[in-house]
């Protein structure tokens, strides 16, 4: 095949990006979609948890996250209450951020990762990942109750403390706790409550999200959100503040511009109801917003198109000039490269192949990222 073929494009032109020597900052993943499937099967069968399907090759084509089972974010996050089933309790927390944070040192740098998550393109082809902020929420990994949530959340910290250790400082890491859209405002409660506690206890818990369906709370009830603005006040200062929002059209720019005004996010996930306003109603306010206050886009493009947030690869060029447009910062992460067994590379150099990213935009996004991670040193 000669080097028009796009994989081939794509990877060379990663290898022409200048490449921070500090190597790259990853801050938007899910510890529910960033252990390999067969380790979460593995996993199920050593604990004996009940599975919804019968065989590996069945529970490998569920977990894989492809458009053809995806297409919605709803849809889209129906397996993680599987992975979170598997990952729950504090061994099999502190098991599956050891294997999300090696996972990310080993391979989230390479552009293709062969079935057993081994890299199989050569250390130049590579995007090393020294950084990674990673995201669960821990009262869906507490078996309803069965598991202290301290526990859980004590033995997920010190993996991250092992692994610091370990990588001799080579990789840093630190956790975000995510609440949940999905969850009742009482269980939110304790969560938000717990961050301030670990953050004030020295754990490396740097931040503090809001995940889940945004259709099933999507703030646009004034009480709700002035609910959703106390909690995160309870989180404390000392955790960064992200939330995912505008992902779906469950949120229209109205209540994008209420959630930010009242949560106070230093960055978005998928901020993508900002776009739409403008583009598709001449409406600027989310943007602007997001340009007053500095507000950094994570943007993570393999699964905006998997829940259908994004049409194409090429619709990024869009997203990135309008962004550009309004000096709007971005950064560039997986959210679940586990499950859409994809890779930072990869990702950026598919973007590259389908000229939906310019080198430059890409370079400016390494030093947004290091710029501003929730990761202290
Ligand atoms: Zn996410």
């Amino acid at each position: 095949m000669g080097p028009t073929r796009p994989e081939r494009r794509g990877v060379e032109k990663l290898l022409e990006l200048k490449v921070p020597a500090a190597g790259v900052v990853e801050q938007h993943v899910h510890l529910g979609g960033a252990v390999p499937i067969h380790r979460l099967y593995e996993a199920a069968v050593d604990r004996g948890i009940r599975l919804p399907v019968q065989s590996y090759a069945e529970f490998a084509n569920l977990l894989h996250r492809r458009r053809d089972n995806s297409g919605t974010l709803e849809r889209y996050l129906e397996i993680y209450e599987v992975a979170e089933r598997i990952q729950s309790g504090p061994q099999a927390v502190r098991e599956s951020v050891l294997i999300a944070l090696n996972g990310a040192a080993r391979t989230g740098g390479a552009s293709s990762v062969a079935a057993e998550g081994e890299a199989v393109t050569p250390a130049r082809h590579q995007l090393p990942i020294r950084a990674l902020e990673l995201r669960f929420n821990p009262m869906k990994r507490n078996g309803n109750g069965i598991w202290d949530l301290d526990r859980v959340m004590l033995s997920a910290c010190s993996a991250v403390n092992e692994i610091r250790t370990a990588y001799k400082g080579l990789l840093r890491a630190g956790l975000m706790v995510c609440l949940g859209r999905d969850l009742p405002f009482e269980e939110n409660q304790i969560l938000a409550r717990k961050v301030g506690l670990w953050a004030d206890q020295g754990l490396p818990v740097v931040g503090i999200d809001l995940a889940g369906p945004e259709s099933s709370n999507p703030l646009s009830d004034p009480l709700k959100l002035e609910q959703m603005a106390e909690l995160f006040l309870l989180a404390g200062p000392k955790v960064g503040r992200t939330i995912h929002c505008g992902e779906t059209r469950a949120i229209d720019v109205e209540t994008f511009v209420s959630t930010v005004k009242s949560l106070q996010p230093a960055r978005i996930g998928h901020p993508l109801a900002a776009l739409r306003a403008y583009w598709e109603d001449d409406d600027a306010r989310g943007l602007q917003l997001m340009a007053e206050r500095g507000i950094v886009a994570e943007l993570c493009m393999l699964s905006n198109l998997l829940t259908g947030a994004i049409d194409r690869v090429e619709d990024y060029q869009r997203v990135l000039n309008t962004f550009d447009q309004f000096h709007i910062e971005y950064t560039f992460s997986t959210d679940a490269p586990a499950l859409q067994k994809s890779t930072l590379a990869s990702e950026i150099g598919l973007l590259l192949d389908r000229d939906a990213a310019s080198l430059d935009q890409i370079e400016r996004s390494f030093e947004t990222a290091a710029r501003t991670t929730f990761l202290s040193g």
